[in-house]
């Protein structure tokens, strides 16, 4: 099928996501952690799961910066953004394996809606007005 297209906010990085089937091949989730909340800004990240080799930067990898931490459970976490406008792109643990995590909202709208949520994390820690996402677990 067609790649599912995005980028960063200010539209120097544009990527490409190659899945055949991206309701089998990626998976959405929403994560409520004090991690989430400072890198994105937002009361939750929420990112996608896809294989790492159907992962493409068409335009602008220059501007990738990467950022290495240990995300306070010994893990070392690996997030990626945009050294030009600030904006997330993708993020993976040392234990991610062959896949990474790419930040929802960066994929074009036809994209978003082919990879709906499925599954929430860290929900001791969702904000009290934020409310449960249904049909999720
Ligand atoms: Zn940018
Ligand atoms: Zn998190």
């Amino acid at each position: 099928m067609a790649p599912l297209p995005g980028g960063c906010y200010c539209g120097a990085i544009r990527y490409a996501i190659t899945l055949d089937d991206p309701e089998s091949q990626a998976r959405t989730s929403i994560c409520h952690c004090s991690n989430c909340k400072k890198f994105t800004g937002g009361e939750h990240g929420i990112t996608t799961k896809i294989p790492r080799s159907s992962f493409e930067i068409i335009k602008g990898k220059e501007h990738v910066r990467v950022h290495e931490a240990d995300n306070g459970s010994g893990v070392a976490l690996h997030r990626e953004f945009c050294g030009t406008c600030g904006g997330p792109l993708l993020e993976y643990g040392a234990n991610a394996g062959d896949n990474i995590y790419v930040f929802y909202g960066t994929m074009e709208d036809h994209a978003r809606d082919q990879v709906e949520p499925k599954g929430e994390f860290f929900c001791k820690l969702r904000d009290p007005w934020m409310p449960e996402v249904g049909g999720i677990f």
